[in-house]
């Protein structure tokens, strides 16, 4: 079965609680939204998928696509020593869309300390139901419409919060935030992991600004945290480290 990879590369996990830990990403192309301050290339480079072989030089081979999953599973175990990484990390656009793939290609990935991380619009329950046995950390996001600019989701996050937690999984979940946050999407927001997932530990992530998108300031960050605590016992404001650091 090919697979639409954009990139492969192993570098620190920018976001959320485990921020710095040394992850191989795997980067899927292809996304069921689009969001407004999107930053991933979500299409195929035409060049092939791109291999960082040395890590952080900015250098890259191209493989030419179609990748079949024994192809990918044979290149990450030739050039990666995975048992020096935290997790693979399995990301996108959105990787879910590919779940008849991932279903097939996961095992084929082990060797990491921690084994399987999936970054996830928090969508696709249905999909992470197929292949939720071969993973073991969610990033989930709940998308707020004032700042993506999509219709809500607030259905879809909740379907999929609990197929998530259903396993036991470690999951926490990825809330973006801008200066047009509406405060009562916020508050949808909150009750829902109230409801469903009140001790996962919730991350506000200030949107890095680009044209036409401006980040909240630092009292608007600290008064949602504050709202937040009062249903919900871990919430943190982490900002995307690796656009400080020029990470990939
Ligand atoms: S879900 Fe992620 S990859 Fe997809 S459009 Fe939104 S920010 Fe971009």
């Amino acid at each position: 079965m090919p697979v639409p990879l954009l990139e492969i590369f192993s570098s620190a996990q920018g976001e959320g609680p485990l921020v710095g830990c040394r992850q191989l990403f795997l980067r899927l192309a292809g996304c069921n939204l689009t969001c407004a301050y999107c930053d991933t290339p979500v299409i195929l480079d035409k060049r092939g998928c791109k291999l960082e072989l040395i890590p952080g030089s900015n250098e890259f081979t191209y493989l030419p696509e179609p990748l079949e999953i024994q192809q990918i599973a044979a290149i990450v175990h030739r050039y990666y020593d995975l048992s020096r990484h935290h997790a693979i990390s399995i990301t996108g656009g959105e990787p879910l869309q590919h779940h008849l793939l991932l279903k097939e290609m996961l095992p084929l990935l082990s060797g990491t300390k921690q084994g399987v991380f999936l970054e996830t619009n928090g969508i696709l329950y249905q999909e992470l139901e197929q292949v939720i046995a071969d993973i073991d950390i969610i990033s989930m996001d709940i998308k707020l419409p004032s700042v993506a600019g999509i219709e809500p989701c607030w259905e879809q996050h909740r379907r999929f919060l609990r197929v998530a937690l259903a396993k036991k999984i470690f999951l926490y979940i990825k809330i973006v935030v801008s200066s047009k946050t509406a405060p009562a999407e916020l508050a949808i927001a909150w009750q829902l992991i109230k409801a469903e997932a009140p001790d996962v530990i919730v991350i506000i992530q200030p949107v890095t600004a680009s044209p036409g998108i401006t980040a909240p300031n630092t009292q608007q960050l600290l008064h949602w945290q504050q709202q937040a605590l009062a249903d919900i016992n871990d919430v943190r404001i982490i900002a995307q480290t690796h656009r400080v650091l020029g990470l990939l």
